[in-house]
C-alpha cells in the first residue's frame, strides 16, 4: 500500500492518511511536477509554499512510521510512468483531487490496473449532498448556504484529529529572507499558522471580522486562503474552532462570527459547483449566453493592468499589492476584476490567468468563480450592469488612502482628499509627472461596457 499525498500536505483531518494508519502503511510519496504545474499556470509562491509544506510534512511523517518520498517526476504523464515502474499492482491511498486533468490521470492509474482508495478532504459538506428540490446543483448561493447550514445541523461533519506526534518543529519555522515575491518565506508554515495566527485570528478578530474584512488597510481577515489551497489546513478543523467558540453558531447565527463562516461556505459552494460542472476547467462561460461576446482584449490595457499603471489610484495599489505579496485582498480582487472586464473589456480568462499566475492562494474553483462572478458571466454573479466605479469604491473602503499610500508611495504626499483620484491635484501642485494619466474614463468606460454586454444579454 502506497500513500500518495496530493493536495493534501497535512497530517490532520486528513482521512487519506488515517486509513493509511490503520492498515500499517509504511511509505507514501509526493510528486514534485513543476512542468505541469506551470501548464496550470501556478505561482513561483504557490509552488516554493508546496514545497516548504512537503519538507514539513516528510518530518511530521517519519514521526509516525511513516517515510515520505518526495520524487521529482515533471508532469502527470511522468506520475503515472514512476508508479507504473515502482508500484505497479499495488493500492494507491489518496484524497481526491477534483480538476480535470488530475481526474484523468488518476483514471488512467485504475485503467493501469491500480487500485485507488481514496477519500474526500477538500470541503466540510460532501460534495453531491447539497442539492435544491430537483435533485441538482443550486445555481445561487444564498439557498445553498441555508441547505448547506441544514445539513450540518441534521449530519454533522466528519474531523479527524491529527495522530499523535511530539517532535518540535521550531525549527522549521519560516527563516528571515529574500522578500522576492518567489519566495513565500514571509508565510509561516502550516504548524506555526495553527498554533499562533489562527488563535490570535479567532480570539481577537473574529468578532469585528463583519466590518474590517471589507478595508484592505486593516489585517481584518484570516489570511488562511494560501494553506486551504494547498490542503495544509483542512476546512473541517475551521469548523470544528468556530464550534467551540461559538457552540450556537449553526442555529443562531451571530452576524459577528457567523460572516466567517458564511465565507466559508462560498468556497465551499465553488468546490461544489465545479463537482457538479466539471467542464467548467475549460474555460467557457457558465452562462453560456455570454459566450459569443467579443472581447476586445486590447494587449495595452490588459499590460497597464498587470504592471498596476491605470491611473486608478486603488486599482494599481492592489495589483501592487498582488505583484510583490503574491497576495491581494478580496475587496480589491473584486475591483480590480470588475475593472479589467468592465472598464478594459478585456476578456475574465486572461485576468484570470495572471491571477493564477501570481497569487500564493490560487485555486481553480474560487478563482475561476470570482473572475466569472467579477465579469457577470457566472453562477449567481454580479449583473453586467452592475459596474462597480472605482473611486467610490475606493473612497468608501480607504477612506483616508491608507492602503493607496502603501503601494504607491508615490502618492504619500497627496492630501485624503484628493488621493483616490489625484490627476487635479498633482497637476494644480505642477507634479503630474509622478503619477499616470487615467487609462479610461469612467463614465465613457461604463457606457461602453454597458453597450458591449447589452449585445448578448
Ligand atoms: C477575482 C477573484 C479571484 C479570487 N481567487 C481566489 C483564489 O485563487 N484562491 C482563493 O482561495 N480565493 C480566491 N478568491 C476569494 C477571496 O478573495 C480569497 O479567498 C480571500 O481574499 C483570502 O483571504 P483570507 O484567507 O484572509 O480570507 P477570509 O476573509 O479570512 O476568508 C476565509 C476563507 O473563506 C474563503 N473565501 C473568502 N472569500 C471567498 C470568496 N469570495 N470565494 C470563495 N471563497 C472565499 C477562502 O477560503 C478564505 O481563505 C478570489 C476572489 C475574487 C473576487
Amino acid at each position: 500500500m502506497l500513500l500518495w499525498f496530493r493536495n493534501d500536505l497535512r497530517i490532520q483531518d486528513n482521512p487519506a492518511l488515517a486509513y493509511a494508519l490503520e492498515n500499517g502503511a509504511k511509505s507514501a510519496i509526493f510528486f514534485v511536477s513543476k512542468k505541469q504545474w506551470r501548464i496550470h499556470h501556478w505561482s513561483d509562491i504557490k509552488i516554493d509554499f508546496i514545497l516548504r509544506h512537503a519538507e514539513l510534512l516528510k518530518s511530521q511523517l517519519e514521526t509516525l512510521g511513516i517515510a515520505l518520498n518526495i520524487v521529482t517526476a515533471d508532469t502527470f504523464i511522468d506520475q503515472v510512468n514512476y508508479l507504473t515502474e515502482h508500484f505497479a499492482g499495488q493500492t494507491l491511498v489518496v484524497n481526491e483531487e477534483l480538476e480535470l486533468n488530475e481526474r484523468l490521470r488518476d483514471s488512467q492509474l485504475v485503467d493501469a490496473g491500480f487500485n485507488l482508495v481514496s477519500f474526500e478532504s477538500d470541503v466540510i459538506v460532501p460534495k453531491g449532498k447539497v442539492l435544491n428540490k430537483s435533485g441538482e446543483m443550486f445555481k445561487v448561493f444564498t439557498p445553498f448556504k441555508r441547505a448547506w447550514l441544514s445539513f450540518v445541523r441534521q449530519n454533522g461533519f466528519e474531523f479527524i484529529d491529527s495522530p499523535k506526534i511530539h517532535e518540535d518543529f521550531s525549527h522549521l519555522a519560516p527563516s528571515e529572507g529574500s522578500t522576492a515575491p518567489k519566495s513565500s518565506s514571509k508565510w509561516p508554515l502550516a504548524n506555526e499558522f495553527t498554533q499562533d495566527v489562527l488563535p490570535n485570528f479567532m480570539r481577537f478578530k473574529l468578532a469585528g471580522y463583519a466590518d474590517s474584512r471589507d478595508i484592505p488597510s486593516v489585517k481584518g481577515t484570516s489570511g488562511i486562503s494560501a494553506y486551504l489551497a494547498i490542503g495544509a489546513i483542512s476546512p473541517r478543523y475551521l469548523l470544528v474552532l468556530l464550534l467551540n467558540q461559538h457552540p450556537d453558531l449553526l442555529s443562531e447565527q451571530p452576524a459577528n462570527c457567523f460572516s466567517w463562516l458564511n465565507e466559508l461556505i462560498w468556497r465551499e459552494f465553488y468546490r461544489h459547483l465545479l463537482f457538479h460542472f466539471p467542464d467548467l476547467i475549460k474555460g467557457g462561460d457558465f452562462n453560456e449566453k455570454y459566450k459569443q461576446l467579443p472581447w476586445p482584449n486590447d494587449k495595452a490595457k490588459l499590460d497597464a493592468w498587470q504592471q498596476g499603471k491605470t491611473g486608478y489610484p486603488i486599482v494599481d495599489a492592489a495589483m501592487n499589492q498582488l505583484n510583490q505579496t503574491g497576495w491581494m485582498h478580496n475587496r480589491l480582487r473584486m475591483i480590480v476584476a470588475s475593472f479589467l472586464t468592465k472598464h478594459l473589456l478585456v476578456d475574465w480568462r486572461l485576468g484570470e490567468q495572471y491571477f493564477a499566475k501570481r497569487l500564493i492562494d490560487y485555486d481553480f474553483s474560487a478563482n475561476n468563480g470570482g473572475w466569472q462572478w467579477s465579469a457577470g458571466t457566472g453562477c449567481d454573479a454580479q449583473p453586467y450592469f452592475r459596474i462597480f466605479n472605482p473611486l467610490t469604491q475606493s473612497q468608501k473602503f480607504d477612506p483616508t488612502g491608507k492602503f493607496i499610500r502603501k503601494y504607491l508611495p508615490e502618492l504619500a504626499g497627496v492630501p485624503d482628499k484628493y488621493i483616490h483620484f489625484p490627476h487635479e491635484y498633482l497637476k494644480r501642485e505642477g507634479q503630474s509627472n509622478i503619477y499616470l494619466p487615467a487609462l479610461v474614463e469612467h463614465k465613457t468606460a461604463r457606457e461602453e461596457a454597458l453597450a458591449f454586454y447589452k449585445q448578448y444579454s
